[in-house]
């Protein structure tokens, strides 16, 4: 049975979690055995009664009074601290962690429906958990027995914070570039020094200390991306005494601007102590194992990030009134105008397909390593690499689109900062950026995913779409189906294009295609969401319907328009050499 209620989000998800995605399913497999259904509904409650009480009330006042950072010493509101310090004894630091390390170690769909419930209640006071609990899943699955010991208790239960120190100010999308460097020492430590840049939550004042995770160089490895080494690096000495680590510079950020952002040096004035995880030169592999995970939460933060304003812009509508009904004469609230209900469905079309896209991610990185059929987990090992780029891209392209409508839908008054749709249309909009940008992930998805095998995983997912096609009940699904059977059929077209095509061609049409295999999948699980509501007639029914057709007929069509110049075998024209941008 549905389980889909009138307008929360917390409804949304539970509907998406149980009756779109069968994560109930995944609590008979040994990995998660100890788990049953009531355990998971508490835990989504409590997460949302925390998210309601201490983050969502700070969004606001954390954006306003941003970190200072005062004789070296970052400061941040004493908000997010408190936020931090309830979300870490609620016991949410180790959601994901295993229960051997003191964590709940629930499915990957579930601690990524958490990460939506705080992302959409506020995302930069969430982010510093959600890094912290990174660091300590790194340190869990690579470091040794001693790294588990020391570093693992505090981060999980919040004494300690967690950062990534990957890049630096010349070396951000070419991670190849890092200069940081470690020098091995008689003590089997390392001595760190270099600069890093773009570090969130890279220091604090409510933490004890903080771990940083620093990809830097040690003798002997290659010059490039695969010669790096990943270091846990922490502010303070085992000690208590300083570890060199200096705060040179906060950024000032166009959003986020809760979430400390920090240029970083190791090493300045004297050794930072450096503790090697795992094998040396092994740093990015490490790195892009947990990146999965990354991205698909950075997609679930920006499908919540979208979602948010979405409701509030909804709220809003409902009772600003505007122009009248030519029959009555009376006011009426522009949710009655059509082309403002475009704008309001064509949000929720992209939020709860975001929403989904991301669950569906995430029950891949639960069935990848937990489905009882190795064939499965590792056809699920397979999709998971391809899409996990994808999703990330997708919900930050087009959450960001969601986010502007929903300043448009409000007006002025959206463009204002009384209200917190302006607030949530900047945070979004670091979403394309970091975490790799959606242009070097369009371009990872069409050459390491798509082109590596031929495009065969890509087909066979398509495939799998195709199947699902079959049975359709009523005229909504007809529709949308109809809608998705181009694009896939588009797609297919495509893929061999690209597959076929020099590397240049696949790169300078990354973007879009990858937009429209966004799109597509993303139609697909609409339609998967209309199947669950089979039978249903209500107004939650008749709202998702309406939700879906508006994604099949306004937005995959858009990308579908674009990727038929590959079929048409036009040549983008920022692909020509000759095509000069320096125009006098
Ligand atoms: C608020 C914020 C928080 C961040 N947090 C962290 C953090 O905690 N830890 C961390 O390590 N980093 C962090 N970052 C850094 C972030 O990951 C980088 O900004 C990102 O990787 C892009 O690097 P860059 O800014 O140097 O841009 P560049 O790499 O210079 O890219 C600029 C533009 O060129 C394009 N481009 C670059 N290379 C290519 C290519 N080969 N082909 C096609 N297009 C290309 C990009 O897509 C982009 O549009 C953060 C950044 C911000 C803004």
């Amino acid at each position: 049975m549905p389980t889909l209620g009138a307008d929360l989000l917390l409804q949304e998800l539970r509907f998406l979690l149980f009756d779109v995605l069968d994560a109930e399913a995944l609590l008979v497999r040994p990995t998660f055995n100890h788990l049953d259904q009531l355990d998971l509904e508490c835990i989504l409650t409590a997460a949302d009664d925390l998210a309601k009480r201490e983050f969502g009330p700070i969004a606001d006042i954390i954006d306003r009074e941003e970190p200072l950072l005062l004789q070296g010493n970052v400061t941040v509101h004493k908000a997010v601290a408190r936020a931090f310090r309830a979300y870490a004894d609620a016991g949410f630091l180790g959601a994901s962690l295993h229960v051997e390390s003191g964590g709940l170690q629930l499915p990957a769909c579930v601690s990524t429906t958490l990460m939506a419930i705080f992302g959409a209640a506020c995302t930069p006071a969430a982010g510093y958990g959600f890094l912290t609990t990174a660091a300590a899943r790194i340190i869990q699955t690579f470091g040794d027995v001693w790294q588990k010991s020391t570093f693992l208790a505090p981060l999980r239960d919040g004494i300690w914070a967690g950062t990534m120190c990957l890049s630096e100010p010349h070396a951000g999308s070419a991670l190849g570039e890092i200069h940081t460097k470690a020098v091995l020492r008689n003590d089997g430590c390392y001595n760190v020094t270099g600069t890093k840049m773009w570090i969130s939550g890279g220091d604090q004042d409510f933490t004890a200390n903080i771990a940083h995770l620093v990809l830097a160089r040690i003798d002997g490895g290659t010059s490039n991306a695969s010669g790096l080494s990943l270091l846990i690096v922490p502010k303070m000495s085992l000690d208590g005494s300083s570890n060199k680590v200096s705060t040179i510079g906060l950024n000032h950020k166009l959003g986020h601007r809760g979430t400390s952002n920090c240029a970083l040096t190791f090493g300045t004035d004297g050794p930072s102590t450096g503790y090697l995880i795992g094998k040396p030169h092994a740093g990015l592999s490490y790195m892009f194992q947990m990146m999965n995970e990354a991205r698909i939460g950075v997609g679930v933060t920006a499908a919540a990030t979208a979602y948010a304003a979405y409701r509030y812009a909804t709220e809003y509508a409902r009772t600003r009134l505007q122009g009248r009904d030519p029959e009555t004469g009376a006011q009426v609230a522009i949710v009655g105008h059509a082309d403002v209900k475009r704008m309001l469905l064509m949000q929720r079309a992209i939020c709860d397909g975001g929403l989904c896209l991301c669950l569906f991610g995430a029950r891949m990185v639960d069935d990848s390593q937990s489905h009882p059929d190795p064939v499965e987990a590792s056809r699920a090992g397979i999709l998971l690499k391809l899409l996990t780029p994808l999703i990330k891209l997708w919900c930050s392209e087009r959450g960001l689109e969601a986010n502007s409508l929903a300043i448009q839908v409000m007006g002025g008054a959206g463009y204002v900062r009384d209200h917190p749709v302006e607030r949530l249309f900047r945070d979004q909009r670091l979403n394309p950026i970091h975490e790799g940008t959606n242009g070097v992930l369009a371009i990872d998805f069409i050459l390491r995913g798509v082109r590596r095998d031929g495009g065969e995983a890509l087909l066979q997912l398509l495939s799998r779409i195709t199947s699902e096609l079959a049975s359709i009940d009523g005229d909504k699904e007809l529709a949308l189906s109809k809608t998705l059977a181009e694009s896939v059929s588009m797609i297919q077209a495509c893929a061999a294009i690209l597959v076929a095509s020099e590397k240049g061609v696949a790169r300078a049409w990354a973007s879009p295609f990858a937009l429209c295999v966004g799109d597509t999948l993303v139609a697909w699980l609409w339609l998967r969401q209309i199947k669950a509501m089979r039978g249903h007639s209500d107004s939650v029914a008749l709202s998702k319907q309406a939700a879906a057709l508006c994604f099949s007929q306004l937005i995959l069509p858009q990308s579908m328009a674009v990727i038929k110049n590959i079929i048409e075998g036009n040549s983008p024209p920022y692909n020509d050499p000759d095509t000069d941008l320096l125009v006098d």
